[in-house]
């Protein structure tokens, strides 16, 4: 990698695509003639209006987004829809969730301060390895709204279906795989996302909801959580986060020019496939998520003796890579590879577990 860079294998905020730093870079001074830094300008100004809407439609070409769906961007990164997806669409006050991680744990732990919350899955007891199948889940026809974890970034496990609920609305945290394959947005009755996995630096969460979905009136609705009028103040009802915007922008337009959400796709599925095989093959590490619900973005690896993973993390922070230590509920190792680290990268860290292995028999 160029300029002393390294491969930071974080779960986020992550790795950003060089060609979108270099581009920041570029027009950090003066933006497009303005005379001023983005972070400098008013969000009421031509050029800041001129960014956030261009922000939407490159969001809503690159995901392919219909008419028929508001996008908003919301503070309080991923957390805050938490609050905000309960508060918005418990219409008659009861929603199923699936629990196959922490963060859903965490979704619904908010939720049940707004309404009842039906478990419609759960893989606690195993440490959620795995992902329940369509058949799997338990679910009521007249729910509010089915909400699941798409990817779950702690445990390195992924869904690979789109849940059928009828005429449930299905409401998705896309947090740590939005923009890394192409999603059928009308199945869905909202996705939501952090910014720092794939999208961006932290700071906000990208909002995609069915305009239908929108305006549900609730009394005490804090004012900045109520998804009708974010829409209507086009996500400006107080200054938004102007910058992490902007760069949001630069990386959906980096997706676009790559060759858009199927080409993510094929490289994630390269860089994924390339490291599981190599966890197959291993006689040292161990995949910690159960074959078919593994994850194309967070590979959790161990080798079954805690020293050992902690001489593998020293090692690898010496042959300059970051960030491969597993998140303290799995422990062991994760690989965050998100669209921006390249497949060398997994190379590279592959190279270096063969390596370890070899010198650790
Ligand atoms: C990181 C993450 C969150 C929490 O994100 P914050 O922006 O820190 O609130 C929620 N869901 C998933 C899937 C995540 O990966």
């Amino acid at each position: 990698m160029s300029d002393g860079r390294i491969y930071n294998f974080s779960a986020g905020p992550s790795m950003m695509p060089l060609p979108v730093l270099e581009k920041a870079a570029a027009q950090m001074l003066n933006y497009e003639g303005s005379g001023m830094s983005v972070m400098e300008m008013s969000h009421r100004s031509k050029y800041y209006d001129d960014i956030i809407n261009g922000a939407q439609d490159v969001l809503r070409r690159v995901l392919n987004i219909p008419d028929n769906y508001k996008i908003l961007f919301m503070q309080g990164g991923a957390t805050m829809q938490f609050s905000a997806i309960p508060l918005n669409l418990m219409v008659t006050g009861k929603a199923d969730y699936a629990i196959t991680g922490n963060f859903a744990r965490n979704a619904a732990k908010e939720a049940r301060k707004f309404g009842t919350v039906q478990i419609a899955a759960t893989s606690e007891a195993d440490n959620f390895t795995w992902i329940p199948t369509q058949d799997q889940l338990n679910l009521d026809p007249t729910a509010d709204y089915f909400y699941f974890c798409a990817n779950n970034t702690i445990f390195g496990t992924e869904w690979h279906y789109d849940p059928e609920t009828g005429n449930v609305p299905l409401v998705a945290d896309m947090s740590s795989n939005i923009l890394s394959k192409p999603v059928d947005v009308s199945k869905y009755g909202l996705i939501y996302a952090g910014a720092q996995k794939n999208m961006g630096p932290a700071g906000m969460a990208v909002v995609i909801i069915r305009e239908d979905l929108m305006g549900h009136y609730r009394e005490n609705m804090p004012v900045l959580l109520d998804f009708a009028l974010t829409a209507d103040k086009n996500s400006m009802y107080n200054t938004p986060p102007t910058y992490t915007i902007y760069m949001m922008k630069l990386v959906a337009e980096w997706v676009e020019q790559m060759g858009g959400v199927e080409a993510m796709a094929k490289l994630a599925d390269k860089r994924s496939s390339m490291l599981y095989e190599f966890l197959d093959s291993s006689e040292l590490f161990k995949g910690a998520a159960q074959k078919a619900s593994r994850s194309r973005m967070n590979v959790t690896f161990r080798t079954g003796d805690d020293e050992l993973d902690k001489k593998f993390i020293k090692e690898s922070i010496e042959a300059g890579m970051t960030n491969l230590k597993g998140h303290r509920l799995v422990g062991g190792m994760r690989a965050s590879i998100y669209n921006a680290m390249p497949v060398e990268g997994v190379e590279y860290l592959i190279d270096f577990m063969q390596k370890f292995e070899k010198n650790n028999k």
